[in-house]
């Protein structure tokens, strides 16, 4: 490729994974034009932020991120140019143009896939900044290289992006565009060549991936797509996230269950249970479907872990509406849980809703709710002393106490708690076997009782 870009950039990737996968595309474009990368702002010619902006605090996050480089760049007397990517960008790109006069680009979603040539553009001198914000359809596909941590063991791989959901309280449509699922073949293909990097976790990824396939020509079903996956020779784990309860089939959980590398856990983001909030998000599922594949996947797999996000504070969630998520929560005894207070978001149809909740009553209900969830959480890793786990290495641990930390098959990166690991040696990408010997509200404590269980055949 040739080289038309040169200086050093540094990318902060706000959000979800599937953010940090557009960073680190954008990275490896910039890096193929010649940029090398930079490890800290100060030391950059050039600072992409890559921002969040589906509710409130993520938009807060972001806007204090750029303000933050905003004051790097003064304190270098404006020697960084600073380009703000991502959904933030999108969604305000062309209203933030003119109120941060510090930024000097803004790409929405859609420009991911060019962003060699808009930075060619800012560093020809083009001293006009600007906001490119277009039809944010961009789909990556296996060609499109990544900067992935070094020796990273664990990567995320989008199976499609966009969302034609329509849920009343989301802004996530209209920021990423509708549903576009990636080819089985091209998914499989980079799935390969995660594996030939030293990937030994892959994470299935994307708005919904239980809608996966329904805009293809042939349909391809997502069950299918976990077979071939998880066919890759050489890969130890397959996860998979964000399963819309409305798309789950028993042709996947059967799927998830029978194949021995990928990972009995269900990542159902119900939102609610009483079926008025149901139907007013429009999620397009009743309580009656979601407690039947909560039956139906426990059935099938009783080692399960299942993990769960809700909203509290919806319009219209009466205190009877609230208490019947609650009795849910405290019933159902999900593995994980997190909890969001209802966003009114402009533009989106729940934001005309009548009936809100007060901020104060939201966060009240948040906390009830995680107040009651971090027992259940407790009481179930406090039944999984004793048992044997398979643990992901990620490093040395941080907490006093323990050497090593990782991940069992029950915990996924970055929202689930971690394996503290008490001694022992093991290298960062290591599947060790464990004993657990403790725990607390949200990690497991345990020891290794081999080495290197790549010898033992886990
Ligand atoms: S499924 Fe609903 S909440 Fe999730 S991204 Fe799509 S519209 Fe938003």
């Amino acid at each position: 490729m040739k080289k038309l870009l040169a200086g050093k950039l540094h990318i902060i990737s706000l959000g979800c994974s599937k953010n940090l996968i557009d960073s680190e595309v954008m990275g490896a474009l910039a890096r193929d034009s010649g940029m090398t990368m930079a490890n800290r702002p100060q030391d950059a010619d050039v600072v992409l932020v890559n921002t969040c902006g589906f509710i409130g605090p993520a938009k807060e996050e972001s806007l204090e991120a750029i303000l933050a480089l905003a004051e790097i760049k003064k304190q270098r007397g404006g020697a960084i140019r600073l380009v703000v990517a991502g959904c933030l960008a999108q969604r305000y790109g062309r209203k933030l143009l003119s109120e941060i006069p510090e930024a000097d680009l803004w790409i929405g979603t859609g420009e991911v896939g060019r962003i060699a040539e808009h930075l060619q553009g800012l560093q020809a001198g083009g001293a006009k900044r600007k906001a490119i914000v277009s039809r944010p359809d961009f789909l990556m596909t296996a060609h499109h290289k990544r900067v992935l941590p070094s020796g990273a063991a664990t990567a995320y791989l989008k199976i499609s992006d966009g969302c034609s959901n329509r849920c009343t309280y989301c802004a996530i449509p209209s920021i990423r565009g509708r549903a576009r699922s990636r080819r089985p073949e091209d998914i499989v293909l980079e799935a390969e060549n995660l594996v030939a990097r030293g990937v030994r976790e892959i994470i299935l990824i994307g708005q919904d991936t239980t809608a996966y396939g329904k805009d293809l020509k042939n349909r391809p079903l997502l069950s299918g797509l976990l077979t071939d996956v998880s066919a890759v020779s050489g890969l130890r784990r397959l996860r998979l996230l964000y399963a819309h309860p409305a798309h789950v089939t028993t042709g996947v959980l059967e799927t998830m269950a029978s194949r021995e590398n990928i990972c009995r856990y269900l990542d159902l983001p119900i939102q609610h249970i009483d079926d008025a909030i149901l139907a007013a998000m429009n999620r397009r599922v009743s309580s009656k479907t979601i407690r039947e594949i909560i039956r139906q996947a426990r059935g099938m797999m009783p080692d399960l872990a299942l993990r769960t996000s809700l909203i509290v504070g919806f319009p219209r969630e009466t205190p009877k509406r609230f208490d019947r998520l609650m009795d849910f929560v405290r019933n159902m005894r999900f593995d994980h849980l997190g909890v969001f207070t209802y966003s009114r978001e402009e533009g989106t149809p729940a934001a005309d809703l009548p009936s809100r909740i007060s901020e104060k009553e939201k966060e009240r209900r948040r906390d009830a709710v995680m107040n009651e969830q971090a027992d259940i959480s407790l009481a179930v890793n406090q039944t999984l002393i004793g048992s044997i786990q398979e643990v992901l290495i990620e490093g040395k641990s941080e907490r006093r106490g323990f050497a090593l930390v990782g991940r069992c098959r029950r915990q996924a990166p970055d929202v689930d708690g971690v394996t503290y690991l008490k001694k022992g040696r093991a290298a960062a990408g290591d599947f060790v076997r464990c004993k657990i010997t403790g725990c607390d509200h949200y990690d497991l404590f345990g020891e290794i009782l081999f080495d290197n269980c790549r010898k033992m055949k886990l």
